[in-house]
């Protein structure tokens, strides 16, 4: 029968003298099992849900569209509400698939050589209206040189940027000012979002990279969120063998960084020359 082990050792030591080992072996046969069984329903739940979310969201577009004859300003208004709280619902279902698929590792990477410069640009430029709206400024800040190549999942680590610069919005008041820069260090590309924003505190820093975790400050301003963006991003970029990271002060803003490893196969095609 298949059975998961933990297996823990110890040396055992009479003063410099080792008398020998203990080993202790853990069954977490029943642990494992029952985490794949709570992954499984997730999975199964939020795949479910996913189509009659869709249909629902079809149905609203169409009358919104005014295809099933005209609305009034305040039905339109209403219904413009449950839109977005229907697409509130979708992008929850697909953070819950991510991380189920993470958990049971099938999270497969489909990775190019690429430039990320004009990833970032078009993942910016999706925000711009955003930003707009909430009168919040977005700035992009890019090295002058031409930066190597990276090798990636374009479409996880579009969710990575997409994240970092979503947060960056959500969790800066009107007025504030938001920096979006890519440089180059050492063998690293490294992506960062500055805001000047709500900040994180500093006894909760520790967790913001675990699932669910949501800082106490922003619950009480009341934005939505799962708590699960970050756990994916982590997940996303360590895939690729980089790091992320940030510096926050509570009530002057944060700063999120990614890195991610320059191409191998151009470094050494550039490399020799
Ligand atoms: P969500 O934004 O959906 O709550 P995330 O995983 O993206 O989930 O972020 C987790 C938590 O980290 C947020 O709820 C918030 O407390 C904190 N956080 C993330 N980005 C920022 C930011 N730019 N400024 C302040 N707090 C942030």
């Amino acid at each position: 029968r298949e059975k998961v082990l933990e297996i823990t050792s110890v040396p055992i030591m009479q003063g410099e003298n080792k008398l020998g080992t203990l080993v202790i072996l853990h069954d977490v046969s029943r642990e494992k099992s029952v985490e794949r069984m709570k992954s499984e329903f997730v999975s199964l739940a939020a795949h479910q849900l996913r189509t009659p979310l869709s249909a629902i969201k079809r149905t609203l577009r169409m009358i919104l569209d005014g295809d099933t004859g005209s609305i009034t300003e305040e039905q339109k208004d209403l219904l413009l509400k449950t839109y977005a709280s229907n697409e509130r619902m979708i992008s929850l279902i697909n953070d819950l698939l991510n991380v189920a698929r993470i958990e049971e590792g099938r999270y497969v990477y489909k990775t190019t050589v690429t430039n990320i410069k004009p990833i970032v640009e078009f993942v910016a430029n999706g925000y711009a209206s955003d930003y707009k709206r909430k009168n919040v400024i977005l700035e992009l800040s890019f090295p002058e040189e031409q930066l190597p190549s990276v090798k990636i999942d374009v479409e996880k680590v579009k969710l990575a940027i997409e994240n970092f610069i979503d947060n960056a919005l959500k969790y800066t008041k009107p007025g504030g000012r938001v920096i979006v820069s890519l440089k180059k260090n050492g063998n690293f590309i490294e992506f960062s979002a500055k805001d000047n924003g709500a900040g994180i505190p500093k006894e909760q820093q520790e967790r913001v990279f675990s699932k669910f975790f949501r800082a106490s400050n922003v619950i009480r301003m009341q934005t939505e969120g799962s708590g699960l963006g970050l756990f994916i991003v982590k997940n996303i970029i360590e895939a690729h063998g980089g790091k992320v990271w940030f510096e926050s002060k509570e009530g002057e803003g944060s700063t999120f960084f990614f890195s991610l490893p320059i191409a191998e196969e151009l470094q050494g095609f550039l490399g020799s020359f």
